[in-house]
């Protein structure tokens, strides 16, 4: 038997028309190119949007078209998002990070037929000459007063959205729509677009609150540090004005002392990032012998978080939440915070729950397989590769049956390419990404678990563990570290440090010192370029 309920497609526009009605004042502070900040509230982006919906269907976007954006965190971005998506186009966000040739290909593989530009990127645009794809129109983010010179036949923002009316009766497109686009960064071959719909962005923006609780408080601020163009900033411009919360953007100055002030002078009480952001305010709080003003909660993923840094923010009373996802995922799957049988656990014992990956979010179901793709049990031991499902979950990559061909099941689930355990009570272990395990006399090692306690050692800024091949146990761990001070640790010490967490042969072979780790372009450490950078290295016993 049927039920007998309404059926409202879902739509991103209703977020921020809801936003608008029950928290009018609440909105947008983005960090200015001369230092001050700009405020805008969402009942005025609301009329904005509309605009901007106006003025691309008078521009002959038509549903389905996608729209690219090159742009920092920013109100104008934040604008794209719902004006595109709104009249039934795709909004794809480019990861202006990404060298040249893979930003050509995105903007030709997704055809866009427009592209939004910040004034500071104008000239990556015209570095792309003759390779930018024919006919497509450049939009640049400012007002008249800001527009770059450029050779380039450019139309500036505010002129094209100011002659149009600030209301529209948008249309109700069925929920399976495709509104956002987003490419993975492509360690591996061209990047391969994630394309998420008005039904899929609208459940992850209601999944992600339930399952940080801490974060959202209607109010207060929160600061994506994760750029828009970064699986969707990890899905916050729908999440902010759905929980009443005000978005920070902080532009283009994303370094740690930048990032204090800005915390510092608005208050904010949940800021976002990678973990190499959050190492970066960390050195400057240590400078200031204080965290910024206000700072209550802090969201770190896209890449293993250490336990000393989750331990750093703790003991200043910063609740740290660990996030694990993926582009392909919109990209929120876990919560790493404590139980609340833990809740009184010493602090120690809530920082190593921390340190895994956490807990599925309600609408994310998990499994692990074996090579032969058997399910495994949840038992906590059990390694095998993570399988996910779910409303928020891809079915397949834009435009690409032969790479959607790869990563699904039979079973309909999306292999994530993680090597993982899951624990009877949930928990969640990312043990590695599965190209980046090191394979040892038929053995693994996490390059994460070792990661991690290298950089509990007080002499160690930055590290990465790569594998590097061996006649007789096939691979051998070496570590690439870059050192706190001008006092270097040695591979001796560094031994000594994680003797009574690893077996003998789990321990590196080798410490090189480095003055930088290569960084993928959404701020991860490369280990693509580093084990390109290796190329020819020989272990020390081979020499
Ligand atoms: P890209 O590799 O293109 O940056 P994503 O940003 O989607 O792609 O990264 C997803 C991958 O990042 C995951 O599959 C996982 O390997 C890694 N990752 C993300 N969060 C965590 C985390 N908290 N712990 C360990 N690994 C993580």
């Amino acid at each position: 038997m049927q039920g007998m309920m309404m059926h409202r497609d879902l739509r991103i526009i209703d977020i921020l028309t809801f936003a608008a009605e029950a928290y009018g004042d609440q909105g947008i502070v983005s960090a200015c190119e001369d230092g001050s900040r700009h405020r805008i509230s969402y009942p005025q982006v609301l009329g904005r949007v509309a605009q901007l919906s106006h003025a691309l269907v008078a521009m002959g976007v038509q549903p389905g078209d996608r729209i690219g954006t090159l742009a920092w965190n920013s109100f104008r971005h934040f604008e794209l998002y719902y004006g595109i998506s709104a009249i039934g186009a795709v909004c794809h966000t480019l990861n202006l990070r990404l060298p040249r040739e893979q930003l050509i290909y995105m903007l030709h593989h997704a055809e866009d037929r427009v592209l939004f530009v910040d004034p500071s990127l104008v000239s990556l645009v015209e570095g792309m000459g003759d390779d930018l794809p024919a006919g497509i129109r450049l939009i640049v983010l400012c007002d008249a007063n800001d527009m770059p010179e450029s050779s380039l036949d450019l139309v500036c923002y505010e002129d094209l959205i100011a002659p149009q009316p600030a209301q529209y009766d948008w249309p109700r497109w069925p929920e399976d729509t495709a509104a956002g686009l987003c490419y993975t960064s492509g360690t591996t071959g061209p990047p391969k677009g994630a394309l998420y719909s008005h039904r899929s962005i609208v459940i992850h923006a209601m999944m992600v609150p339930l399952g940080f609780t801490n974060s959202f408080h209607a109010g207060r601020k929160v600061l994506p540090v994760v750029p828009l163009f970064h699986v969707n900033a990890w899905g916050l411009p729908y999440v902010a004005p759905l929980t009443g919360m005000t978005m920070v953007m902080p532009g283009r100055h994303l370094d740690g002392e930048s990032l204090y002030q800005l915390m510092d002078a608005e208050q904010v009480w949940s800021a976002w990032g990678v973990p190499t952001v959050w190492a970066g305010v960390l050195a400057t709080i240590r400078d200031k012998g204080t965290p910024p003003n206000g700072l209550g909660d802090l969201v770190v993923g896209g890449a293993a978080a250490a336990a000393s840094m989750i331990a750093a923010y703790e003991e200043m009373g910063i609740y740290v939440n660990h996030v694990w996802g993926m582009t392909e995922m919109s990209p929120v799957g876990t919560r790493g915070i404590v139980p609340s049988q833990m809740a009184d656990a010493p602090l120690a014992a809530q920082i190593e729950e921390k340190s895994c990956a956490g807990r599925r979010l309600f609408g994310v179901e998990f499994k692990i397989v074996d090579d032969t793709g058997a399910v495994l049990p949840h038992d906590g031991a059990s390694t095998g590769e993570l399988f996910v499902r779910g409303n928020s979950v891809i079915r397949g990559y834009f435009n690409n049956a032969q790479a959607s061909a790869t990563v699904m099941d039979a079973d309909g689930w999306f292999g994530t390419g993680d090597v993982a355990t899951i624990g009877p009570d949930g928990r969640l272990v990312i043990r590695d990404r599965a190209k980046d395990l090191v394979k040892s006399e038929g053995e693994w090692i996490s390059s994460i678990d070792l990661e991690n306690a290298a950089l509990s050692h007080s002499r160690i800024k930055t590290c990465a563990v790569v594998a590097v091949p061996h006649p007789k146990w096939d691979e051998r761990p070496i570590l690439v570290a870059v050192a706190a001070s001008d006092d270097h640790p040695t591979l001796e010490e560094i031994h000594a440090h994680l003797a009574s967490d690893f077996a003998s042969w789990q321990l590196p072979d080798d410490l090189i010192l480095v003055e930088e780790l290569p960084m993928t372009a959404t701020g991860k450490v490369s280990k693509l370029k580093l084990r390109q950078q290796l190329a020819g290295y020989i272990l020390p016993e081979m020499r």
